[in-house]
């Protein structure tokens, strides 16, 4: 076949663009991620073939090669890995196949990442980092999968296109040949190279081997030196996670991070932990200190990698930790599983689900161990990952204590700064006080000023403050340590004491009419009209019954385009109010009266806005509250 010229997707562009133009400060990572693909092509080789039978070519030992060239100023990294078709290649190297990476990406591009080139960290550039140091990138790539005997060459200069063309290649794997830029040749240097390889890709499981020049004593005439080309393996191929915790210091610790996250900030938290008894397995576990763009996508990679007896299975397996935890990175390595573990044998498998468990705990307490003693450095956890862990108190119900023990919440009590957490807020019930009570809202500053907390305030209880999106799912029908969850937007509240009851009772009696009539004019709004026992200032607010959906819950799934069945709200009106003290005394006069009749209706629209809702009839609302403040105005 002739040669090709295929574009770029979008996203590849402008993530080339970035990478070319804005991450000077980290190049030399480009040699960390070429090597990374050539390890996981020998993994991926070794593994299909152990699993899958189909596949032609058996595995030989892995090796990775490097030459440097620098007469032709070309750095190569050769593999004798699973190698890419022609489909693959077109595939792996000319798209990104990430949910979001559109919007990341641009929203990089307004943002300074030279100076924070961790943000594109948190992506991981890959491949496409090769063009860091390359003005042109050829791979050259045999597959062991195909048919044939044909290789395929794909080549690049990052300008929006790439070609591919049939070559010839003797062996199976990949060549990837950096074309180096004039000014970047210091990289071809031999030197240069053994330090970064021992930098960043020291554990790497493979050899990973370089023609060197030495100097020997010549067999001819032993006073003379003689030139000779010799390969040396330039990494120890030590598992750092199987070395004893005190032979390892932190800055190998984050270097295996980086390399295995291709992240390029410090991890927050490092988990080393060995288990011994009825499942053996050696765990090297990181808490991220940064939120992956992707997190809350369906197609994130959740899990660590898994490993046999050293050997890697694969990258992410899902089934080591549960889903709440899958900001976690790292790597597990199992003595129990066999070398030939497949994806389907994993899912229903005893040792993975002891591992699982053993590991979640190990995360917890590893959590509660920091909540205790680096308050700060927990604080921040929370505030970056907080909202995934949250996740485990509906998902893990086992657990659902545990994880609610973690969490740090706002609450109308706690100071602009504070966060308070569920046992201290229990520890501070107010006398009689059974329920945990809470307010979804979208910022802390509009659930101070929500009619729905005026009279937990007058009266001194505390109302949690749940801030994302997904809470009221989260904590509707939640019971921590026997105490039910409560959100104060829904349901009676009933905080009065014997006396204020009585004199309601009384109220409730005196409005009784009135009370029937606004029901009656709002029938096709409202479920109900009542008086309220959560108003201090405002005079109305609508309410949702206790089991119906969160308002605030039910605007998001609209968002989301879900069908949401309407549910009519109830309206609460306060007694004490002069609004409706004078509604009571106009009413009295003139039932039919005009005026009365346009209260209502603004009073419920009033109410919809302070739920956050949108009015059905915007410009009816303004004309009357303009014709009344004319009116007020005289
Ligand atoms: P990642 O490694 O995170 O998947 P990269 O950008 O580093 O992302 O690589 C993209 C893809 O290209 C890899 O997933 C792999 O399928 C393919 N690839 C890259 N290098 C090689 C290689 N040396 N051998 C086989 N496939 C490779
Ligand atoms: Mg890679």
């Amino acid at each position: 076949m002739s040669t090709e010229t295929l574009e770029f997707k979008t996203e590849v562009n402008q993530l080339l663009d970035l990478v070319i133009h804005s991450l000077y400060s980290h190049k030399e990572v480009f040699l960390r991620e070429l090597i990374s693909n050539a390890s996981d092509a020998i993994d991926k080789r070794r593994y299909e073939s152990l699993v899958n039978t189909e596949l032609i070519r058996s595995s030989e030992d892995g090796k990775i090669m490097i030459t440097a060239d620098k007469v032709n100023g070309t750095l190569t990294i050769s593999d004798n890995g699973i190698g890419m078709t022609r489909q693959e290649i077109v595939k792996e190297l000319g798209t990104i196949a990430r949910s979001g990476t559109t919007e990341f990406l641009k929203s990089l591009k307004d943002r300074d990442i030279k100076d924070n080139p961790e943000l594109i960290g948190q992506f991981g550039v890959g491949f496409y980092s090769a063009f860091m140091v390359a003005d042109k990138v050829t791979v050259i790539s045999k597959s062991a999968l195909a048919k044939d005997d044909t290789a395929i060459k794909w080549q690049s200069e990052a300008k929006g296109d790439f070609t591919i063309e049939d070559t010839q290649k003797p062996a199976i794997g990949t060549d990837v040949i950096l074309h180096m830029k004039k000014e970047e040749e210091n990289f071809i240097d031999e030197w240069e190279i053994k330090t970064l390889v021992k930098k960043y890709s020291d554990y790497i499981a493979h050899p990973i081997v370089m023609e060197v020049e030495r100097e020997k004593d010549s067999s001819l005439d032993k006073s003379k030196k003689v030139k000779v080309k010799e390969e040396e393996v330039l990494n120890s191929m030590k598992a750092i996670w199987l070395k004893d915790k005190t032979e390892i210091n932190e800055g190998e610790y984050n270097e295996f991070y980086k390399h295995i996250s291709h992240d390029f900030s410090d991890p927050l938290k490092v988990i080393h932990y060995k288990a011994e008894g009825t499942s053996e397995f050696t765990s090297l576990l990181y808490i991220p200190s940064m939120l992956p763009f992707d997190i809350y996508f369906d197609k994130f990679k959740t899990g660590t990698a898994l490993y046999v007896k050293r050997v890697k299975i694969m990258d992410n397996c899902e089934e080591l930790l549960p889903k709440y935890l899958r900001f976690i990175r790292g790597v597990v390595d199992s003595s129990d599983l066999p070398l030939n573990v497949s994806r389907e044998l994993l899912q229903n498998n005893r040792q993975v689900d002891i591992i699982n468990k053993n590991l979640t705990k190990k995360v917890l307490d590893t959590l509660g161990d920091m909540k205790q003693k680096e308050a700060d450095k927990y604080e921040e956890f929370f505030k970056t990952f907080g909202k995934v862990l949250k996740e485990g108190v509906h998902f893990d119900f086992n657990r659902r204590e545990a994880i609610a023990d973690l969490l740090l919440f706002k609450s109308i009590n706690t100071d602009k700064d504070k966060f308070i957490y569920i046992n201290d807020y229990i520890d501070n019930f107010k006398e009689g006080q059974e329920e945990v009570y809470y307010i979804t809202s979208t910022s802390v500053a509009e659930a101070l000023s929500s009619p729905y907390i005026e009279t937990f305030r007058d009266k001194g209880y505390d109302v949690l403050i749940m801030l994302d999106d997904f809470d009221d799912i989260i904590f509707n029908n939640f019971e921590y340590k026997g105490k039910k969850f409560k959100s104060v937007v829904k349901g009676d509240i009933r905080l009065d004491n014997k006396e204020e009851a009585d004199k309601k009772k009384e109220t409730t009696q005196k409005y009784k009419k009135l009370i029937d009539m606004i029901k009656e004019r709002l029938i096709d709004d409202v479920k109900d009209v009542r008086l309220s026992g959560r108003l201090k200032d405002s005079p109305c607010c609508l309410v949702s019954e206790e089991n119906a959906l969160d308002p605030a819950m039910e605007r998001l799934l609209m968002t989301m385009g879900k069908e949401v069945p309407k549910s009519k709200r109830i309206l609460e009106l306060n007694p004490d109010h002069p609004l409706i003290v004078a509604m009571e005394r106009v009413f009295n006069d003139n039932a039919t009266s005009e005026r009365l009749n346009e209260s209502i209706k603004l009073l419920y629209d009033q109410a919809v806005l302070l739920e956050g809702g949108k009015l059905k009839d915007p410009a009816a609302y303004t004309k009357t509250v303009a014709k009344l403040m004319a009116a007020s105005l005289g």
